[in-house]
């Protein structure tokens, strides 16, 4: 018998009309393939789609879906949701997810996209920010997936989604993350993606991190079948916010010494112990990219069904999973934190052991800049935005005109000096140092956690909602 999920989920939920929510609180373990909406010819793609989802078995025990995700690959792909209305049957649309992405879409137009999505009859729908691009016509434009959630709620039309990635190891960088995802939840996510990784032990963290929050929300883990195309995209950087560590890249070269076919086998092998970790863990479902063809989505079901019934209970996978892996590192080797200690050492009923938390501490020049902003500025969003501009400029690197200026929310942190013009919270890219995904400097989120640390305000982190402003 299996591990019961360590997350109880109540099972008298509203809205039976969705059989992936109902799925999810009723405890099944749910296998989604991720298809990437294509950045041209729509009626291609969608014919491929119709094959592979015709490919998909449909196991008794373990439910198949698929998730849409769109613009990954370009600004100008097309639009998840209709590319999903001509590729998938109708009996999927309410069992997948289909993404919304806030690439390259000001917020008025993430509306429109959502009110897409519910009147083509999708209802569920993650939202993401989108990774970085560039463009020739002045700055990228991106729209925080917090105000798609906010909508999606007030829509009240959706099994609204969020994603976060757990796979960071610095303070300064996982704490922002988590942060923003308890305000995603606040503001009405009920079901999570977790970002790509192969550190099951950051996995757990999430889990654990919920649990002690008491946020009852099902996590469906994303992971991917690494193709030698796909591990070259990773290791170059092609890929933000995904990590692979010098350990794990040298088990993944010496596979690859003998041949694609030994390689593919490896990674087949490496996907089953993903899969049954992440249930293992307590997740309620994987999100699989990297399964493309109609004959690889079969093998992929019946080698993932086989692995959740050889590895039936978290010992089980632990155990196979310790004489897989070995020795190996799956950590940066310099930076190293997690939430808590030797979490894969028990099973899921132990006593939790939190890490010891390093102080987020800002550096005196911050304290300074802070502490003169908040003399100086104080009253910047209820005036002109552009009164004041040198000091702003001087002391916060504001960068525009923005309609309205919200420095007071934000710790006297430009929001637009994040790339993305996120203010509620970071991005999943962070580099493993902690860099900004576009820029070799700190990510301005873990400038601000450090001040709210300070100040004894981390609850705002979680609770502020800062609204958008063009
Ligand atoms: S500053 Fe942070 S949140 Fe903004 S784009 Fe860079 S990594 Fe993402």
């Amino acid at each position: 018998m299996r591990n019961k999920p360590s997350r109880q989920f109540s099972f008298d939920f509203e809205g039976a009309d969705n059989p992936l929510r109902e799925r999810l609180w009723g405890g099944a373990f749910q296998i989604l393939f991720e298809i990437d909406a294509p950045s041209h010819n729509r009626k291609e793609a969608a014919s491929l789609m119709r094959n592979f989802v015709a490919a998909i078995p449909a196991p008794s025990k373990y439910p198949v879906g698929v998730s849409v995700t769109e613009r990954l690959e370009s600004v100008n792909g097309v639009d998840a949701a209709e590319f999903a209305s001509e590729g998938l049957p109708d009996q999927l649309k309410n069992t997948s997810i289909i993404f919304v992405s806030g690439r390259g879409r000001s917020v008025d137009e993430m509306v429109e996209a959502l009110e897409s999505r519910r009147a083509l009859g999708f209802r569920n729908v993650v939202a993401v920010t989108g990774d970085g691009y560039e463009t020739d016509s002045g700055s990228p434009r991106f729209s925080d997936s917090i105000h798609a959630i906010k909508v999606m709620s007030e829509m009240d039309a959706f099994f609204p989604g969020c994603v976060v990635n757990p796979f960071k190891y610095l303070t300064a960088s996982l704490f922002p993350q988590f942060f923003k995802l308890v305000k995603k939840i606040n503001l009405g996510a009920e079901l999570l993606i977790a970002q790509a990784g192969w550190d099951i032990v950051k996995l757990r963290d999430l889990i654990w991190f919920l649990d002690s929050r008491e946020l009852v929300v099902p996590v469906i883990a994303r992971t991917i079948f690494l193709s030698q195309d796909r591990l070259n995209r990773i290791l170059g950087g092609d890929i933000p916010g995904i990590y692979i560590s010098r350990h794990l890249e040298e088990i993944l070269k010496e596979e690859g010494r003998h041949g694609s076919g030994q390689f593919t086998a490896a990674q087949w092998r490496r996907l089953q112990f993903q899969v049954a970790g992440a249930r293992a863990v307590g997740c309620s479902g994987v999100q699989i990219a990297g399964i493309d063809s109609p004959e690889h989505v079969a093998t992929a079901v019946s080698k993932i069904v086989s692995a959740l019934e050889e590895f039936d209970s978290f010992q089980a996978w632990f155990s196979a999973y310790s004489a897989y892996v070995a020795q190996a590192d799956m950590a940066p080797p310099d930076y190293r934190f997690k939430l808590y200690q030797n979490s894969l050492k028990h099973s899921l009923d132990t006593v939790r052991e939190p890490a010891s938390v390093m102080p987020l501490e800002p550096s005196v020049w911050e304290k300074a800049r802070y502490k003169t902003s908040r003399v100086l500025l104080s009253d910047a969003g209820e005036v002109y935005s552009g009164e004041r501009k040198i000091t702003k400029t001087i002391l916060t690197g504001c960068l525009a005109s923005c309609r309205r200026c919200r420095l007071p929310e934000t710790h006297f942190i430009c929001p637009m000096a994040c790339p993305k013009g996120l203010s509620n919270g970071p991005c999943g890219g962070t580099k493993i140092d902690g860099s900004c995904e576009l820029r070799p400097v700190e990510c301005v989120h873990a400038k601000r956690t450090r001040l709210a640390a300070w100040l004894n305000e981390l609850d705002l982190l979680e609770e502020k909602y800062i609204g958008p402003v063009e």
